[in-house]
């Protein structure tokens, strides 16, 4: 573990993941749960320890993607509510009885399978029912021309042996992006949620504990009606994108690595493969253990900057699987060792994400496993992680 420090790692700053933690709260209002997405291990920023903090601070739930992630963190000690939003095989499910772990019901087939095998192992399974009102992904189809078999068919799930249906959840497709048609559709989104609860929880006879469909997206643009009895914001809890900058949230990753190599090269030397970027002048060039293996993204070949000490370092030629180069000339001070943010609290992901032609999620997802986290807290490392079989 120590070896790998000082090449490439990632700092994540938990103050920072608490502080955005609060000051949600604080937006939401005290009469709304708090579920934090913690799926993909916490969006690359290691869910075992975020989930821990989340847990300590007050969160009411969590959400992964996968029975697997949910059992890292049951495994690893966290002991609250977590849903499962994505598919779970039926195999699963006496794991899931047995960690107490919520699972996703998103149509009739999936509903039978969790019932039987609930049954037969005569424990109960805590669901959460998913409706699509737009999404066009998983969830029971309730749109036009389905919404009474829709409704028919949540409220059979709700009656069925076996299953405890705790709550009910949509998912916003377009609550994220700007311009009137977004919100319009997003609103039609909501509209059909409501409605679809209604008319389900009159058939039923019960209602759901806990409705939810809030993400990053309605939490910061959406008015309180949106955030219902919890609401389930992912990257916003990370401090990244648009609406974390005007909610002065913080960016909780800081994405590390220094300078192994420093060579200098006369004018019209070609750097890296294809030789896409051509010195045109006696250049310096330091070579950072920093690749397309460890998440960076290959389009940024020649693109981007990185943020050295002494400010941003363009990056030359194509990045390679374990390391790309950028151009020091004008940088004396910088020298082999030296630290270089890759993004962070001086580099911008979202500038990077935007020049890479995607979203700062897929960056930070990317974060492979060779790259160490090391967890700050109250200023302290207090732990580090290395994913790697050693
Ligand atoms: C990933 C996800 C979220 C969180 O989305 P953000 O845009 O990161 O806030 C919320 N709900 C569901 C169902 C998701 O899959």
């Amino acid at each position: 573990m120590e070896s790998t420090l000082r090449r490439t790692w990632a700092e994540v700053d938990l103050d920072a993941l608490e502080r955005n933690y609060k000051k949600i709260r604080e937006h939401i209002g005290s009469d709304v749960k708090f579920l934090g997405v913690v799926k993909a291990d916490a969006y690359g920023h290691g869910s075992v320890q975020c989930s821990k903090l989340l847990e300590k601070i007050g969160a009411d739930y969590l959400a992964v993607s996968s029975a697997d992630e949910a059992l890292e963190l049951r495994v690893n000690g966290v002991n609250m509510p977590i849903l499962i939003l994505g598919h779970t095989p039926k195999e699963q499910v006496a794991r899931m009885i047995k960690y107490n772990i919520t699972q996703a019901v998103t149509c009739k087939a999936k509903a039978v399978e969790y019932s039987e095998e609930a049954t037969r192992l005569k424990g109960t399974l805590k669901i959460h029912i998913k409706v699509d009102t737009g999404m066009s992904r998983l969830g029971y189809l309730c749109g036009e021309g389905n919404f009474e078999t829709g409704v028919e068919g949540i409220v059979e799930a709700c009656t069925m042996p076996g299953l405890d249906a705790e709550g009910i959840f949509t998912h916003f497709a377009v609550s994220d992006e700007p311009g009137e048609e977004c919100r319009e559709y997003t609103e039609k989104q909501f509209d059909l949620f409501k409605r679809v609860i209604n008319a389900a929880e009159e058939k039923w006879g019960k209602s759901f504990c806990l409705k939810h469909c809030a993400n990053t997206g309605a939490v910061a643009c959406y008015p309180k009606e949106y955030f219902m009895d919890m609401v389930r914001p992912g990257l916003l809890l990370y401090g990244y994108g648009e609406f974390a900058k005007q909610m002065n949230l913080e960016p909780v990753m800081s994405l590390k690595t220094s300078v192994s190599t420093i060579k200098i090269y006369p004018k019209g030397t070609a750097i890296s493969y294809g030789g896409i970027f051509k010195t045109e002048k006696t250049t310096r060039i330091g070579v950072l253990p920093y690749g397309y293996a460890d998440g960076f993204l290959r389009s940024l070949s020649n693109k981007c900057e990185l943020y050295t000490k002494e400010g941003p370092a363009a990056l030359r030629g194509k990045i390679c699987m374990d390391m790309c180069m950028i151009d020091i000339t004008d940088m004396p001070s910088v020298d082999v060792g030296s630290e270089v943010e890759i993004y962070g609290k001086k580099n911008p992901i979202e500038k990077l994400a935007e020049i890479a032609g995607t979203i700062p999620y897929e960056l930070t997802c990317a974060v492979s496993k060779r790259v160490p986290r090391v967890y700050y807290k109250d200023g302290e490392e207090i732990a580090k992680e290395l994913m790697l079989r050693m």
